[in-house]
């Protein structure tokens, strides 16, 4: 379940563009310590809300406007004025509360939450951090001051100090847990992120664009593997649309696209899984079909030469009908080269010949 999660969040993480990983490592960081602080004014709301004690339901629903304010600054990239906002209201939270109730113990453990961030965050520039730091300060020093000298405009009533004692003890704890793990939870997402733009960009680098095929350089690779893989009888051909220009021509370029897609998902089809097909040029496709002898791919591209010559293609211009020239020969996997020579001079044959032929030899 956990590596589901973890694979679902590298799939959100892969719709956004990033300038490098710190700038993952931010925004994630952002949409945690958002989420989990309105989290808790949502909870505390609620708290209050239940006993009725309207201004602090008031400064708490302030908390939650604060937060859902992040969320855009966040999707814009303000990581900086995001992760300062967090700390910022954490603590003018800390200092109003004190002014309300009276300070309490578990306000210092919020202010020294809001530090323990500032470690983890890595937009801190030394200045930034001490301005945080003082800010800390300050704030303790104010809501000391107003631990002692304010009336406490709104006093607690009865039964809910020991939910909120409860409530501070648990908050403090797993926040400081969140903090102590999210550098590590972070940390495996961007390996998970960087391996799977990795796998993105050779299959990128690896097939045709408009048909989804293996492309020319893939076959290099392809050819070295099989020769290093097994001495089993294979064998190549090269397919060659007959009169593409023709369909171009009269139906326009666009619509050539569509045949060329169609013809790649065709040949996917009519072949094994273990065949290869390679987009080798324009119109031109590379076969491999692998441990087959000679006759029985003559016979098997014949079959599905003859089936494609009776497949109407559906495209936005009206139907297509297309037909190839398929020039098949063995393959000797250490010389691959001369084999595709093979299959160019059959297929020559047989377009010299009259072409929608299969020429083996
Ligand atoms: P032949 O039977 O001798 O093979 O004739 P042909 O017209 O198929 O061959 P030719 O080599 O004269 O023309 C190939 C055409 O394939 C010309 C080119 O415009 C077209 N072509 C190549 N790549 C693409 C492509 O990606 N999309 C489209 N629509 N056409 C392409
Ligand atoms: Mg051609
Ligand atoms: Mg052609």
């Amino acid at each position: 379940m956990l590596q589901r999660a973890r694979n679902q969040i590298i799939q959100r993480l892969m719709r956004r563009s990033y300038a490098n990983d710190d700038e993952v490592y931010l925004f994630m960081l952002c949409l945690v310590a958002t989420t989990f602080c309105l989290a808790i004014h949502l909870y505390l709301s609620v708290v209050f809300l239940a006993f009725g004690m309207w201004p602090y339901v008031g400064v708490n629903l302030f908390s939650i406007a604060v937060y859902l304010f992040m969320y855009p600054l966040i999707k814009r990239g303000r990581y900086t004025p995001v992760g300062l906002g967090i700390s910022l209201e954490v603590m003018a939270y800390a200092t109003l509360f004190g002014f309300l109730h009276g300070i309490g113990t578990y306000v210092i453990g919020y202010y020294l939450l809001v530090l323990v961030m500032q470690i983890i965050i890595p937009y801190g520039s030394v200045r930034l951090r001490l301005w945080v730091g003082l800010a800390a300060v300050a704030c303790t020093t104010a809501s000391l001051l107003a631990h002692f000298y304010s009336p406490h405009v709104s006093p607690m009533p009865a039964g809910i100090g020991n939910i909120l004692m409860v409530s501070n003890i648990y908050l403090l704890i797993i926040g400081t847990v969140v903090e102590l793990l999210i550098d590590n939870v972070l940390q495996h997402l961007i390996a998970g992120l960087n391996e799977k733009r990795m796998a993105e960009l050779s299959t990128k680098a690896y097939t045709d664009a408009l048909t989804g095929l293996y492309n020319r350089r893939y076959a290099e690779i392809y050819f070295e593997e099989l020769a290093a893989r097994q001495k089993q009888t294979c064998c190549v051909a090269m397919l060659d649309i007959d009169d593409f220009k023709l369909v171009n021509d009269s139906c326009g370029h666009a619509c050539g696209d569509e045949v060329l897609v169609f013809l790649a998902g065709f040949l996917r089809e009519h072949l094994r899984k273990s065949d290869k097909v390679f987009r080798w040029g324009g119109e031109e496709f590379l076969l491999v079909l692998e441990n087959i002898s000679l006759e029985d791919a003559a016979a098997v591209l014949d079959k599905l030469r003859e089936a494609l010559a009776h497949t109407p293609i559906h495209t936005q211009k009206g139907e297509v009908v297309i037909t190839v020239t398929i020039g098949l020969a063995p393959l000797q996997v250490a010389t691959h080269t001369n084999s595709i020579e093979c299959c160019d001079a059959n297929l020559y044959t047989g377009k010299r010949t009259g072409k929608n032929v299969v020429v083996a030899g």
